[in-house]
């Protein structure tokens, strides 16, 4: 397994990405492809699951990059079929960090109707309870993935069908989640009742593909269609096409703010809109709600880049690429020794010198969680002769953990659940620092009225620390909830 670079250590981190297709020759070849295009949701590893009416179910899992593993004619030979479903993953619930092979998606169950695979994106929030239940019943559990649960829970059922079984499978389970699964015939994609993770459906020539996001479909040249709703079950066959129940009680979406922040690609569309020109939005919102005076605004590439440029538009300061990323420094960088983790991170961005001698720079980012990596690019523009720093976040502060399917610290560990943000504008050393409002950020994905604190039209609990799926099991280990104001 790669190790982590120390530039990673200070984002949250989107933990996975689902992709299936139903309807194609060689799907494990449009799996691949797609995975590829939802990389940036999950590096640690992926599979895929395909199934061949005369070979029967197949399935590869490998730590790392799609890349690096899903070209080869070695393992794409022996994933043949016309259907197929995989998914990447960072680490969610399971062996943080350790992970086994075993925990790797697709998960795959035997019933007697036939078999199934699953994947999904997101966390269980009562996985716990409902692991602690199946094993007294007498389920035997082979990983620490939540995916596990919903097989066991498909086994238990009574349902006459696979999809059947899943619909009651899935009704036991709390928290926020999108589900890719298949059967012999059929591909299956449901979204949680609250729509936090997203899942779209394209349409390929005569067949069919379910993604975590739309930037998958256009890679492999599929149409995007619609999202699947929240609380939306599709069932897709070659002979029926899409079928859509929703099996779940009717409830207010919630979908996760943070996707449109940072977590989707910015050539993704979320609920109708450009990723790309909601960020920009956001940074246009962020330059009316924090003016300061200086002669340029800098991204921190990659993700503060479009919300840079809505700041310049807004403001009529130029624009300038004054931090340049090293496109080639990915995870699998030679084993880093104490000395090059040391550098940390001008091992992946380094200063555009000429730029910034003698300027005063704004500095753009999408997010702060520790801070460390912030105060470091601080230093170097300082290093680098700018006259002053200003930083301008494309977020709220991030307060609070999410327990909906993205890795944060514990709460400790994030600087803004510890410091006000003048302590934090100390801290970082930096001339200003401000965040975009939780009201501003909502005005610019669309809601001209701002967030409505009655019921909120997003999940932005990690900001508000308002949960809308109450985090069970962590609240059986110890989690302390906002107290109710
Ligand atoms: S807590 Fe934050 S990151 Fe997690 S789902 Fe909600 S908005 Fe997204």
């Amino acid at each position: 397994m790669p190790p982590a670079h120390p530039f990673d250590d200070d984002k949250l981190r989107e933990e996975c990405g689902i992709f299936g297709v139903i309807g194609v020759n060689d799907a494990a070849n449009f799996v691949a492809l797609g995975l590829h295009a939802l990389q940036h949701r999950g590096q640690e590893a992926g599979g895929i699951v395909v199934h061949h009416p005369e070979h029967g179910f197949n399935s590869a899992r490998r730590f790392g990059y799609v890349r690096d593993n899903f070209t080869s004619a070695s393992v794409m030979e022996t994933l043949p079929g016309p259907i197929g479903i995989g998914h990447v993953r960072y680490s969610t619930a399971g062996n943080k960090g350790n992970t086994a092979i075993r925990d790797v998606q697709p998960f795959f169950g035997e019933f007697s109707m036939g078999g199934a695979a699953i994947a999904h994106n997101g966390n269980i929030t009562n996985a716990n309870t409902l692991r602690r239940e199946l094993i007294e019943r007498g389920s035997i559990f082979q990983s620490s993935s939540d995916s596990e649960c919903i097989i066991h829970l498909m086994a238990r059922s009574m349902g006459r069908s696979i999809p059947d079984r899943m619909e009651e499978a899935l009704r036991k389970v709390e928290g926020a989640f999108s589900v890719v699964a298949m059967t012999r015939t059929k591909l299956v994609g449901v979204r949680d009742p609250l729509g936090v993770r997203p899942l779209v459906l394209g349409k390929l020539g005569d067949g069919w593909v379910l993604s975590s996001e739309t930037c998958a479909l256009d890679i492999i040249g599929a149409e995007f269609l619609r999202e699947i709703e929240p609380g939306e079950m599709v069932v897709i066959s070659e002979k029926d096409g899409v079928q859509s129940h929703f099996p779940f009680r009717p409830r207010k979406s919630r979908f996760c703010i943070f996707e449109h922040v940072y977590f989707s690609r910015p050539d993704s569309v979320l609920g109708g809109r450009s990723v790309y020109e909601t960020r920009e939005a956001i940074g246009r919102e962020l330059a009316k709600e924090a003016p300061v005076e200086a002669d340029l605004v800098c991204p921190v590439p990659d993700s503060g880049t479009p919300a840079a440029i809505g700041y310049s538009l807004q403001s009529g300061i130029p624009y300038a690429m004054g931090i340049i990323r090293n496109q080639y420094m990915g995870r699998t960088f030679i084993e880093p020794s104490e000395q090059i983790r040391n550098m940390g991170v001008r091992l992946k961005l380094n200063v555009n010198r000429a730029l910034i001698r003698d300027k005063r720079v704004i500095l753009v980012d999408d997010s702060v969680v520790r801070g460390t990596t912030s105060r470091k690019i601080k230093e170097m523009i300082l290093d680098a002769g700018a006259k002053e720093v200003h930083f301008r976040i494309a977020s709220p502060p991030t307060a609070w953990p999410c327990f909906y399917g993205v890795d944060t610290p514990q709460r400790e560990k994030l600087l803004a659940a510890t410091m006000s943000e003048e302590e934090m504008r100390e801290h970082l050393q930096v001339d200003s620092l401000a965040f975009i409002s939780l009201d501003g950020l909502y005005r610019a994905v669309g809601e001209a009225n701002g967030r409505d604190p009655k019921q909120p039209q997003y999940c932005d609990a990690c900001f508000s620390g308002e949960y809308p799926v109450r985090p069970a099991d962590m609240l059986e280990q110890g989690f302390q909830m906002k107290a109710a104001e």
